[in-house]
């Protein structure tokens, strides 16, 4: 499988507590210096392309809260060769930067919002910010994005009431509303482990409520999830079958974290890091050469390696 997408984490700041990502112990963030800056970040995505990735989608902790975002959207969207520039946001802070990141080139946004109700969301996230997420979702689908995603992390005795309501969401709006399975990561969403719904319960809980889901041919480099939609509706329905299902084979992503380190596979460890080459000054050939030698290693790890089980989403991303 060609590797041709990057998931870039551009902070390890959220301004959101999630019960099932954010660590329970907090180390304290990463400093000024630890970070990789702007030019940084856009030196090492045009190593990636110029190594073969056609993909960028940038991530977090929250990717808004980098400073100066629209501007590094904009830099990033200037390498030649990259096609796609996407992110995923928790959405709190996209109301007044959707249209600003739509100019600046960001090409599909998706957004994690796991509840409808303003108490479910307070305790999900610890915040009471379900409105200033909605209202970036509107923003969103306002905004001229080529597509618009919704993410919503099925949890028995969280959310799973609301899977109605989500599906409706794809009859109304042209949107994409994926359910993905709760994946035990950390320490933290360890304890949550009895909430998995699978997708085989979330689908049946669908079409009882709106008839039968017709599935859509998979898009070329589409991911994992499966597509399908309901009748009439004006936007998509996906799966994403972590748990239950298996699609390292078909994996085609690397991870890079605000420090400039490498995960070939989300169970791996960092196996490398770009940071010291970058800031010797490497030109962008060499850091490309290093980039395709991770390429190698990628397989050497799958979901069940013996080094999963303690990612840290919320700095890495997802
Ligand atoms: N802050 C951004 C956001 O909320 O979209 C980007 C980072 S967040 C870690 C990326 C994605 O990972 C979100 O869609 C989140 O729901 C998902 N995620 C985090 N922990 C997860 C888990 N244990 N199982 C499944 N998905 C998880």
């Amino acid at each position: 499988m060609a590797i041709d997408y990057l998931r870039l984490s551009l902070t390890d700041r959220c301004n959101l507590n999630c019960i099932y990502c954010t660590p329970l112990e907090k180390k304290g963030f990463l400093t000024h210096d630890e970070l990789l800056r702007h030019e940084e970040i856009a030196r090492a995505a045009a190593a990636f392309v110029g190594a073969g990735v056609k993909k960028i989608r940038l991530t977090g902790g929250e990717p808004l809260l980098r400073k100066n975002i629209v501007g590094l959207v904009k830099l990033l969207k200037a390498i030649p060769g990259l096609k796609e520039l996407a992110m995923t946001t928790n959405g709190v802070l996209l109301r007044d930067l959707a249209g600003q990141l739509r100019e600046a080139g960001l090409d599909r946004v998706n957004i994690s919002l796991n509840t409808l109700n303003p108490a479910t969301y307070e305790r999900i996230t610890g915040s009471a910010a379900l409105e200033d997420a909605w209202d970036g979702l509107m923003a969103a689908l306002k905004g001229g994005f080529s597509e618009v995603k919704l993410n919503v992390v099925v949890m028995k005795g969280v959310n799973e009431a609301e899977i109605k309501e989500f599906a409706r969401l794809s009859k109304d709006f042209r949107l994409s509303v994926r359910f993905i399975e709760f994946f035990p990561t950390n320490k933290r969403s360890v304890n949550l482990a009895h909430a998995l719904f699978t997708t085989a319960e979330t689908k049946k809980l669908v079409e009882k409520a709106y008839g039968p889901l017709t599935e859509l041919p998979p898009a070329r480099g589409g991911g994992p999830a499966r597509v399908f939609k309901l009748s009439g509706a004006k936007g998509k329905i996906g799966f994403i079958s972590g748990r239950s299902d298996y699609f390292c084979g078909s994996c085609n992503r690397l991870r890079m974290d605000c420090t400039g380190k490498i995960y070939p596979c989300l169970f791996s460890p960092s196996t490398h890091s770009l940071r010291d080459l970058l800031r010797a000054g490497a030109e962008e050939a060499v850091l490309a050469d290093y980039i395709k030698k991770i390429f190698l290693v990628k397989s050497d790890y799958k979901k069940d390696s013996p080094s999963a089980g303690n990612i840290e989403m919320s700095s890495l991303g997802g």
